[in-house]
């Protein structure tokens, strides 16, 4: 069973409680239990708006500081995906084709 604790007092977490060593959030007000993957609060607002009619203005500093993070640890990923598979395609079998095979 997952524990929910509070995460900050202000701007979207007024409302919601996070999960302990998760990336769930719970609802103060129905209980409902929301994805906040990499601290996201995007699907947290959405629920205050559409379910309560809350509408939570977004604070630049706290709000963006984690998704910034998320971009970045994404480009690198890439960046070492792309060098291991040009490294790797010379010696990859069959995939000479200036030789006609017999
Ligand atoms: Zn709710």
């Amino acid at each position: 069973m997952a524990e929910f604790v509070d995460f900050k007092k202000d701007g979207v977490w007024e409302h919601f409680l996070r999960e302990k060593g998760g990336n769930s959030a719970k609802c103060k007000l129905c209980s409902t239990i929301l994805k906040a993957t990499g601290g996201s609060t995007k699907g947290l607002h959405e629920h205050l708006k559409r379910i309560h009619s809350i509408n939570v203005l977004k604070r630049q500093a706290t709000d963006d500081a984690e998704p910034s993070t998320s971009i970045k640890v994404l480009q690198l990923q890439f960046y070492v995906t792309a060098v291991a598979f040009t490294s790797a395609f010379p010696e990859f079998p069959g995939m000479t084709f200036s030789h006609s095979r017999e």
